[in-house]
């Protein structure tokens, strides 16, 4: 890149790039790509491979929405565009690509007991897809659909949830807690609330105006100005609480899911007894195209469609016959791609840092990698969750605590620039760390951190 390219970058670098507005980064250009639900085929995986090919991306990103971003040398071309929209990874509308901004849990549809949202979901992206007043929503509009799965997402931020019961979905605004608003049309549901937002914007001063991308305000702020009673009424008026004839109703129990850990690999049960979903472990959620090239022939060789993306970074291989899980195990391990939960990298979560982020102090997913390294040289050992932010907006979040709730022994680094040099402060949920109060240098925080675990499992 040129320096003036990289001039003009740093001042443009923002936490959201898109599709079609993709951000120059440090180094390279960075584009997100909406994957709804983390449901990539084994078709759109092989476009995914074959535009990482022609853009110089040596590896993509799985991101902490379970959508993918690549870093390539160049912007994507009017080909690489076109690969994706036939792919089915790109709106045919530049304008609202973006909205395709769906969370589900990565095992939707799979679950005994749980609600089958995949219908919803599919339902849901083909109404964003086919509506162009869409484009008006802020940047961020996003949606979570929860079927009551045991492997959940429930507990990330969302503008919207349409949590699944017996009657339908109940509307969820936010992080507020349940609405009397109940339907079984969830399209319905996010017609509703996007009308209700369309309404009202013209009015609402923004108050995210830091955020480049997000100079339309949020529905939060949408909601605020007008009352939550009175935004909620609106809806009332939207009938969306209508109830059709001989409506499906599907009987909800507690869910039957089940995860295992059988010799160290993670396993999620499937409601076909027959079959399994098999969680792998991607360090710091990069696939390189070699992977992702011999993950799709393993795909086809065991006659699988599909894979499943996690919010935390892993990967899932759904519908994995039981009679086959062994030498599919055998066959990752050649990609290599590693199914074994005890994989150091497993509790590491990193933001960008320096190399995607304005805000950032640190080198964050430089110095979780150099940690990675370190740790791998102890496999006997437990480790925590550990997560590694360039600055103190702590975006690298652990796999349960999206809102700060830490778990007790969970490591927390939090980035500084202290007189143009990189620091960390070292926390421990639930423990006080020895180290605390200090600020140090990355490969002393490394250290630390490795020595204290040690003394730990002693
Ligand atoms: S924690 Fe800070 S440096 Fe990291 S992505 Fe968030 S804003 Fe950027």
């Amino acid at each position: 890149m040129t320096a003036e390219l990289i001039d003009k970058s740093l001042a443009e670098l923002t936490s959201c790039p898109g599709l079609f507005c993709p951000t120059i980064a440090i180094d390279g250009v960075l584009t997100r790509i909406r994957t709804p639900g983390g449901m990539v085929s084994c078709i759109q995986l092989a476009a995914l491979a074959r535009v990482m090919e022609r853009s110089g991306c040596s590896q993509l990103l799985i991101t902490n929405r379970a959508n993918v971003q690549l870093r390539s040398i160049q912007n994507l071309t009017e080909d690489d565009l076109n690969d994706l929209q036939d792919a089915g990874l790109a709106a045919r509308n530049p304008d609202i690509d973006h909205l395709r901004n769906v969370m589900t849990s990565p095992m939707a549809g799979l679950e005994l007991g749980a609600f089958d949202v995949v219908p919803a979901l599919r339902e849901i992206e083909r109404y964003i897809c086919e509506t162009p007043k869409l484009a008006t929503l802020s940047a961020k509009f996003s949606i979570g659909i929860d079927g009551g799965e045991l492997v959940s997402v429930r507990d990330r931020t969302n503008d919207i949830w349409l949590v699944a019961e017996n009657t339908g979905y109940r509307l969820v605004l936010g992080e507020e807690s349940p609405s009397d608003i109940v339907s079984d049309n969830p399209v319905g549901l996010v017609r509703a609330v996007a009308d209700r937002y369309l309404n009202y914007v013209p009015y609402v001063v923004n108050k995210s105006v830091n955020h480049r991308r997000s100079r339309k305000p949020r529905l939060r702020d949408v909601i605020e100005y007008v009352g939550k009673e009175r935004f909620l009424d609106g809806l009332l008026n939207c009938r969306i609480l209508e109830h059709r004839e001989n409506r499906k109703t599907v009987s909800r129990g507690p869910t039957l899911g089940k995860t295992e850990l059988l010799d160290s690999y993670l396993l999620h049960s499937q409601e076909d007894p027959d079959r399994i979903a098999l969680e792998i472990i991607c360090p710091l959620g990069k696939l390189t195209i070699k992977q992702i090239n011999g993950l799709i022939a393993v795909l086809e060789w065991f006659d699988l469609s599909e894979i499943r993306l996690t919010p935390w970074q892993t990967l899932i291989i759904p519908n994995v016959l039981r009679s086959s899980l062994e030498s599919i195990k055998i066959a990752l391990a050649e990609i290599p791609l590693n199914p074994n939960s005890n994989h150091p990298a497993r509790g590491i979560v990193a933001c960008s840092g320096k190399s995607g982020c304005i805000s950032a102090a640190t080198h964050a997913q430089e110095h979780a990698q150099l940690l990675i390294t370190q740790l791998e040289k102890h496999p006997d050992r437990s480790f925590p969750s550990i997560h590694i932010s360039g600055c103190e907006k702590l975006c690298a979040q652990p796999r349960d605590q999206s809102r700060g709730d830490h778990r007790d022994g969970d490591i927390v680094l939090v980035g500084y620039e202290v007189n143009g040099t990189e620091r960390y402060r070292v926390e421990q949920y639930g423990l006080r760390y020895e180290l605390q109060d200090q600020l140090l240098c990355p490969e002393d925080a490394i250290v630390h951190i490795i020595t204290s675990l040690n003394a730990q499992n002693d």
